[in-house]
C-alpha cells in the first residue's frame, strides 16, 4: 500500500474520519488538519463526487486552506472541514444530517461545523439538534455577531483594499481611485457601496448584467462587459465572483497594479503568485482579505460556547486587524522577494505551529 501519510493533500492532517450510518445511507469525510489554535473549524460540502477519491482531496485540501485562514484571521480555532458524499440525485435527509451531528459529536468538540456548498442554515440548524459544535446558526437578534457573513467580508476586503492603495500608491484616500470591480452579489455588492461611500471610481461587472447596471446606477458608477473587466485599466481590480481566475491568459490581461477581492482561490496555481509579482502588481492573499465572514462566523460560536452574545462590534474589531496582516506580509514580500500568497501560507504555517 502506498503510504496515504505521505500524499502531498494529507499534509500531516491530525486526523481523517470516514463516516459510514448504515440505517441513514450517511456516507462523510470529516478532515481535521489542524488544532494547535484551537478547535478546528471549516464548514460541511454535500457534494456528489464521481469518483470517492475526489472527495478525499476536496476535504484534505479545503481542511488545510481553513487551518491557514483561521490562523491569518488571529482566531483562536485550528481547520478543518467536512463532505458529505451525495448521491446522483442528491438526495439529502433529516436522518442523514441527524448521523452527521452525531459523528461531529463524536470528536469531542475537535471540529465545529458550518454551512458550505450544498448546506443550507436550515441544514446546519438541524445539525445542532445532535451536536453543539456548529457555527453559523441563526442570529440572537440585532447587534448580533452570526447571521449573513457577506457584509463582514466586504467590510475587510474594503479596508484591505485601502491599505494596498496607500502601499503601493501611496495615497490615504480612495477618492477617485478606480475600482473595477468583477461581481456585485453580496461580497462585491457590499464593496462597491462601501468604496462609493468614499468616492472611489466605479466600474462593475456580472454575469447578471442587470444585476451590475443597476448597483451602477445606484451608486454613479459605469459597467463593464463580464469578460472585459479584468482588461478595465484601472488602479485596482477586485475579484468578488470565481476562483481561478488568476491564471496565464487573466494575469497577461489584466492593466492595474493591484489586485485585491474577496473571491476564494484566485490563483489558477500556485506560480501565478510568482507571474502576479513578476508583472509588478500588488496582490492580496484572497484568504486573508476575505477573513471578514469567518471572523463572524467564529465569534458567534465562541460567544455561544462561552454562553455570551458575541456583538457586531467584536467582529469588527477583528476585521479591522486585515489591513495590518496585509501590510506586514507585504512587507515582507519585498524584502525577501517571496510571492505575496507563499509569505502568507508561511506565516500560516509558523502559527500553527509547522513553520
Ligand atoms: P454571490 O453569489 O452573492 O455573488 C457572486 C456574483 O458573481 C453573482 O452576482 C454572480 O452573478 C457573479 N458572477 C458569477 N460569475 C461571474 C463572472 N464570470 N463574471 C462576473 N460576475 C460573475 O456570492 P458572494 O457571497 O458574493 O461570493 C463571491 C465570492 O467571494 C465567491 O468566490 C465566494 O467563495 C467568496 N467569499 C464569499 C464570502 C462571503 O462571506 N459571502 C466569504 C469569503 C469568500
Amino acid at each position: 500500500m502506498t503510504a496515504f501519510w505521505a500524499e502531498p493533500d494529507f499534509d500531516a492532517h491530525e486526523l481523517v474520519q470516514l463516516v459510514h450510518d448504515r440505517a441513514s445511507g450517511l456516507t462523510a469525510i470529516i478532515a481535521v488538519h489542524s488544532t494547535h489554535l484551537g478547535p478546528s473549524a471549516g464548514g460541511t460540502r454535500f457534494w456528489h463526487y464521481n469518483d470517492p477519491a475526489g472527495a478525499m482531496r476536496d476535504a484534505l485540501r479545503l481542511s488545510r486552506g481553513m487551518s491557514y485562514k483561521n490562523a491569518m484571521a488571529g482566531l483562536p480555532m485550528g481547520g478543518g472541514k467536512a463532505v458529505i458524499l451525495a448521491d446522483e440525485q442528491r438526495i439529502k435527509t433529516p436522518e442523514m444530517l441527524a448521523a452527521f451531528g452525531d459523528a461531529v459529536e463524536g470528536l469531542g468538540g475537535r471540529y465545529v461545523t458550518a454551512e458550505d456548498v450544498g448546506i443550507s442554515e436550515a441544514d446546519m440548524v438541524a445539525v445542532s439538534q445532535r451536536t453543539a459544535h456548529v457555527s453559523g446558526l441563526p442570529v440572537a437578534g440585532e447587534g448580533s455577531a452570526g447571521g449573513d457573513p457577506g457584509p463582514f467580508t466586504a467590510y475587510g476586503i474594503y479596508l484591505g483594499i485601502k491599505a494596498a492603495v496607500r502601499h503601493k500608491l501611496g495615497k490615504d484616500s480612495i477618492a477617485g481611485v478606480h475600482v473595477a470591480v468583477q461581481g456585485t452579489g453580496s461580497v462585491g455588492g457590499g464593496v462597491a457601496r462601501l468604496l462609493a461611500r468614499d468616492g472611489a471610481k466605479l466600474t462593475l461587472a456580472d454575469i447578471n448584467a442587470d444585476r451590475a447596471a443597476a448597483l451602477a446606477a445606484e451608486l454613479g458608477g459605469v459597467t463593464a462587459a463580464s469578460d472585459a473587466i479584468m482588461a478595465t485599466p484601472c488602479d485596482v481590480f477586485s475579484p468578488n465572483a470565481l476562483g481561478a481566475i488568476l491564471d496565464d491568459a487573466g494575469i497577461a490581461t489584466l492593466d492595474c497594479p493591484i489586485v485585491a477581492g474577496g473571491a476564494n482561490n484566485q490563483l489558477a496555481r500556485p506560480e501565478h503568485g510568482v507571474l502576479l509579482a513578476a508583472r509588478g502588481i500588488l496582490y492580496a492573499p484572497d484568504y486573508v482579505i476575505n477573513a471578514g465572514g469567518i471572523i463572524s462566523v467564529a465569534t458567534e460560536y465562541l460567544a455561544r460556547r462561552d454562553s455570551r452574545t458575541g456583538n457586531v462590534a467584536e467582529v469588527n474589531a477583528l476585521v479591522e486587524q486585515i489591513p495590518g496582516r496585509l501590510e506586514a506580509i507585504w512587507q515582507e514580500s519585498e524584502s525577501t522577494g517571496v510571492s505575496s500568497d507563499v509569505v502568507a501560507d508561511r506565516m500560516a504555517q509558523k502559527l500553527i505551529g509547522r513553520g
